[in-house]
């Protein structure tokens, strides 16, 4: 038997329960489907110490204000998993879980969804699968060779998992940072920190708020022509939560310009000498998790469907949301989320009357 619904959500984490708040308000049928077997998408798998960027009340989905974190300026993960949890039950969003989508292809004037739990017909999906699942580890000269441990972000969880060890993090984005000021704060950990270039951490007063306003500001700008104002990268690429401020005072949190290759013990640098590793953790990114749109054909330029707003250009029954800026002006965080969920949801309702 095949289910069917008009309007069929792929992902339960932040961006899929904002496109539910506001497919809710616009009365349509919809169902969302998760992988997960609890709320809180990726939230739940980040490493132990990680932080929000910015305070609750700039880290809301809309309709509903996160309540502050008792004692911590910046959020933890837990915090925003029970956030989350309490939005799903709040607006009794119809989540199904755990149900992974496997494809979705067209059939007709539908979209058929094929998950591990069955088939489901929709009129219209809402893609809001996130990264996490895709970590991306760039290829580096030797790395077949190294003997010791390689992790990504995604494994990372705390320094004592890397107690007497001589550990290499690479990346200088919030989470190279961040990682690297857990590390460097812990005297049992000997901690090498690389990036590509010198890390520009921004000024200890500037949060995520400011970053959602450089990102809107450049949205707005390019959408009038009036040229590339630089957005959130104009500002820096670090945000100085407390952990990175802390390990930066202390000076423990130095960056080192990239090693040339690894070898088997561990990494040669430019000038020639060599330095033992004993584990390296890749904090080098993500990519959109979109291998359940292959039967589409819509793969372009840089393995990304082609979009206008949110909606794919090859495929005007399916929009991407919440996966960075190229789906609206930081759609990837929980603030910048709620205006392109409104905007798919006022589509969509356009697209099914
Ligand atoms: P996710 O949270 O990944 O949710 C997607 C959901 O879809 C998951 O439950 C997943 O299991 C499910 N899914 C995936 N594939 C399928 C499938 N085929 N079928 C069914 N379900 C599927 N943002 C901020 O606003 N502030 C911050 O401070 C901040 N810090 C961050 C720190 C790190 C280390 C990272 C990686 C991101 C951070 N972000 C932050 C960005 C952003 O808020 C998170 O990445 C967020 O998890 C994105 O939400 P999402 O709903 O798009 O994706």
């Amino acid at each position: 038997m095949i289910n069917a619904t008009d309007v069929l959500v792929i992902g339960g984490g932040q961006a899929g329960l904002a496109a539910g708040y506001h497919l809710r308000r616009a009365e349509l049928d919809f169902v969302i489907l998760d992988a997960q077997n609890a709320p809180g998408g990726a939230w739940q798998f980040g490493w132990d110490s990680l932080r929000l960027f910015s305070p609750a009340a700039f880290s809301s989905l809309p309709g509903r204000l996160m309540p502050a974190q008792p004692g911590e300026e910046y959020p933890d993960a837990e915090h925003v998993v029970t956030y989350l949890t309490d939005y799903e039950r709040h607006y009794s969003l119809p989540v199904h879980r755990p149900v992974r989508v496997r494809a979705v292809d067209r059939d007709g004037p539908r979209l058929r969804v094929e998950t591990d739990q069955g088939d489901w017909s929709a009129r219209t999906v809402i893609s809001a699968t996130g990264t996490w699942w895709r970590p991306f580890i760039p290829a580096a000269p030797g790395s077949g060779v190294f003997q010791g441990r390689q992790s990504h972000t995604v494994g990372y969880r705390c320094p004592s998992d890397f107690a007497g060890q001589r550990v290499l993090v690479v990346g200088g984005g919030n989470s190279g940072a961040q990682i690297a000021a857990d590390l460097a704060l812990d005297p049992a950990v000997d901690l090498t920190w690389v990036t590509q270039r010198p890390p520009r951490l921004l000024a200890d007063d500037i949060d995520g708020r400011a970053l959602f306003d450089a990102a809107t500001a450049r949205r707005r700008a390019l959408d009038e022509g009036r040229g590339d104002t630089g957005g959130v990268a104009s500002l820096g690429d670090i945000v100085a939560v407390p952990p990175v401020r802390a390990a930066r005072d202390s000076g423990r949190l130095k960056a080192q310009p990239m090693f040339q290759r690894m070898e088997a013990e561990g990494v040669r640098w430019p000038d020639g000498t060599t330095a033992r590793v004993d584990a390296v953790i890749w904090c080098t990114g993500f990519r959109p998790a979109l291998s359940h749109l292959a039967p589409l054909g819509l793969r372009g330029p840089g393995g990304r469907p082609a979009t206008h707003g949110t909606r794919a250009v090859g495929e005007l029954r399916l929009h991407l949301l919440g996966y960075g800026d190229w789906t609206g002006p930081a759609s990837a965080t929980l603030i910048g989320v709620g205006r392109p969920a409104r905007d798919v949801a006022r589509e969509v309702a356009q697209l099914l009357a």
